[in-house]
């Protein structure tokens, strides 16, 4: 892994339907370690090294760069905004704290008119009691305009807390994998994927695009290791990345779980089976487009998942990495 990457990768704008600037900021990143790469015309970002094996197969990593956020609605004539969220954000996880409208800060305000409807209106918190007070900036954020948290990573213990580790973790374990100085036994192509938050959009067009032998997700869980967590979930911090079995919205390919987990246990990589009773990723939409690409997904388990601070380990990002590398490297017999 490296550091610089991540950060950069973690604060550089993005949220869903505006990914121009992480676009960029990736393909800073990799160009002059692939083989080709392009801009599909729903601003997916795919990039690609063709493999040096003689059975190799055209394998697909997947990560979406952009992440949740805001659009304006609505300006009052103070100059007060509304919004309405890109992605799933609860309104209680922005009362009270800062947002980032692309270099126009935002404070996130509620509506008070008297002590009675202001304990009803904490209570029951709602994006229409909620406003975001620009100090005066309203000119430069009309309706339309779109913004994310504004937050900063901190790093700790091999923790790092920040916005956005869903999903630009998973942009950097892809990017690693890419600038390897390795020919891949497999052709590897990397899709980064727009629109994940939002409609899964940019893995449906995609994996049309690049019609793969099979693909990977590569994204966050949930993890169980805080108090009172839900009591289903198994995945934890620090014990490797997982192979997801199941979430909400898709089964992930047996075949393709078995592969990866006879990779990870070939090369000793530490990994946690994942079974998500909520939740979704692009899997969802690549294992339906074409004629039903054979996939699977590998996460990285993460605290306060869509809050400003989310919290994941560096070492399973690492592991993430060294997993990701093996498969493209791996013979791949489905
Ligand atoms: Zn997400």
């Amino acid at each position: 892994m490296n550091l610089e990457h991540l950060k950069k990768l973690l604060t550089t704008f993005g949220p869903s339907g505006r990914e121009e600037k992480i676009r960029n900021t990736i393909i800073e990143l990799i160009k002059d370690h692939v083989d080709g790469y392009k801009v599909d015309k729903v601003g997916n970002l795919i990039a690609w090294k063709e493999g040096k094996g003689e059975n190799k197969k055209r394998i697909l990593l997947d990560a979406h760069m952009d992440q949740i956020g805001f659009v304006v609605t609505h300006v009052d004539k103070n100059g007060f905004l509304r919004v309405e969220p890109v992605g799933g954000i609860l309104p209680q996880v922005i009362y009270g704290s800062r947002l980032n409208f692309d270099g126009i800060t935002g404070i996130v305000g509620i509506e008070k008119e008297s002590r009675e409807s202001f304990e009803k209106n904490l209570k029951e918190m709602s994006f229409d009691n909620l406003y975001v007070d620009v100090m005066g900036q309203a000119s430069k954020v009309p309706v339309g305009t779109f913004g994310i948290y504004d937050s900063h990573p901190v790093f700790e213990n091999n923790l790092v807390a920040s916005l956005a580790l869903d999903d630009r973790v998973g942009c950097e374990i892809l990017v690693e994998c890419l600038i390897s100085d390795e020919r891949p036994y497999n052709d590897l192509y990397t899709l980064f994927a727009v629109q994940e938050e939002h409609s899964l959009l940019g893995a449906a067009v995609g994996g049309f695009e690049v019609d793969p032998d099979l693909a990977i997700a590569v994204d966050v869980t949930d993890s169980a290791d805080v108090p009172k967590a839900n009591k289903r979930v198994s995945m934890i911090i620090g014990k490797g990345p997982t192979i997801k079995v199941k979430d909400s919205m898709s089964v992930s390919n047996p075949k393709v779980v078995d592969f990866l987990k006879k990779v990870a246990e070939k090369h000793d990589i530490e990994y946690q089976l994942e079974v998500l009773p909520f939740g979704g990723t692009d899997a969802y939409s690549l294992e339906r487009v074409k004629n039903g690409i054979p996939t699977a997904a590998i996460s990285i388990p993460t605290r306060y998942i869509h809050t400003p601070s989310e919290v994941c380990s560096l070492n399973d990002v690492e592991k993430a990495i060294t997993l990701v590398r093996a498969v493209v490297n791996e013979e791949v017999v489905l």
